[in-house]
């Protein structure tokens, strides 16, 4: 599809959704595992077998799904083929626009294509947010089946192969990256570089990067917020950049962007983070935008991780989507979400202000198609 039509189509899919009180993004945590090692990784399921070793293979190859057959058994805490598939399947009916699929690693699934295929094949944009350490080997049976790639860039070279734990990483993306170019069938490329105390500077080195690449450039502020909300390990706070770093990040952007570097951050989100780097001054609309899936098909209650709105045996198997978002608990859920500022990233910033219908926001959509 044409990437203008593209945007038409998101834009148009996004208001009817928003019309008819639905999410219109499915943000999909297809794993837990990864083969990175990253210090600021919330995300990453805390026990990983011996089979995940940074940087190797070996969780590919153990992990049970063949891209090409159905599976009976899919690694412990994550669906199958066949239930995946059909969570996509009934996400397009549901009225759903945009797959967003991560983890964990996504490519660590052997039965990926297969299941970006069926989302396509339903109707859904697809996003794939890898670290890119298996996608050169995994890309021929995924050429096709993507619209837009974010691949996780923290620093250059062998600062960010430290960074992300796998030897020689930077190194793949680059060739992945050169092999991309000639391609056709070329995904829109974004990067997201996450901005912590380990990577001091790095976004003046991230965005000359991602302008030879062609790339659009993300960044988001290690989170601390939902460490709090989310019993995540606390420690890693100490990670996390101050506010004074928060506003020298901002100012940095803005100085970037006006240089014309990729930068996708809103104008308005980086004077909001210089104002007020702990961004208490925002009203959060992400579960009324975004219906967010777990590993374990779980649907997520943003406020209260621990206890999900619905099993995937409920949505699957008789609740169904279009009954779980209008239910009371989804509804009760959204509303108080609106007093919930734990996240500091722009994605739930700059979603919640496209709920709300900034018009920066609606050209930002139709912009980024035309990357
Ligand atoms: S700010 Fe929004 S997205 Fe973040 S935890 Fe709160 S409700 Fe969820």
């Amino acid at each position: 599809m044409p990437r203008t039509l593209e945007g038409c189509r998101l834009v148009a899919g996004f208001l009817r959704s928003r019309a008819l009180g639905r999410p219109f993004i499915l943000s999909h945590l297809l794993t837990g595992r990864c083969n990175a090692r990253c210090p600021t990784c919330m995300w990453r399921r805390p026990q990983e077998s011996s089979t995940e070793r940074p940087g190797t293979e070996n969780a590919l190859q153990a992990s049970g799904t063949a891209s090409g057959t159905a599976s009976a058994v899919a690694p412990a805490g994550e669906l199958r083929t066949e239930e995946v598939e059909k969570l996509y399947r009934q996400a397009a009916r549901a009225g759903l626009v945009q797959l967003v699929v991560w983890g964990g690693e996504p490519t660590l699934r052997r039965d990926l294509p297969r299941l970006l295929w069926t989302a396509k094949e339903a109707g859904l944009l697809v996003t794939l947010i890898t670290n890119g350490h298996l996608l050169g080997r995994r890309w021929p049976e995924l050429r096709g089946a993507v619209d837009t790639l974010i691949l996780s860039v923290d620093d250059l070279g062998e600062a960010h192969d430290l960074l992300r734990g796998i030897p020689g990483l930077f190194e793949r993306l680059e060739e992945l990256v050169g092999r991309l170019a000639g391609d056709p069938l070329k995904p829109r490329l974004l990067l997201n570089t996450v901005l912590s105390g380990a990577n001091p500077g790095a976004l003046e080195r991230v965005a000359p990067l991602a302008k030879r690449w062609g790339a659009g450039l993300y960044f988001c502020p290690m989170e601390t917020g939902q460490m709090q909300s989310g019993g995540f390990d606390e420690r890693l706070a100490e990670l996390a950049l101050a506010p004074d770093e928060l506003r020298g990040a901002a100012y940095s952007a803005l100085r970037l962007k006006a240089l014309g570097y990729p930068l996708l951050s809103t104008q308005s989100y980086l004077r909001l983070l210089q104002r007020d780097p702990e961004l208490t001054q925002y009203t959060c609309r992400v579960p009324r935008a975004i219906l967010t899936i777990e590993a374990d098909g779980s649907v997520r209650d943003c406020l209260r991780r621990d206890r999900p709105l619905a099993s995937f045996a409920q949505i699957a198997d008789g609740l169904g989507l279009e009954a779980l978002y209008r239910s009371p608990r989804y509804r009760a859920m959204a509303r108080e979400a609106e007093a919930c500022t734990a996240c500091n990233n722009p994605d739930v910033v700059e979603t919640s202000w496209l709920w709300d219908l900034r018009p920066s926001m609606l050209r930002k959509v139709l912009g980024l198609a035309s990357l």
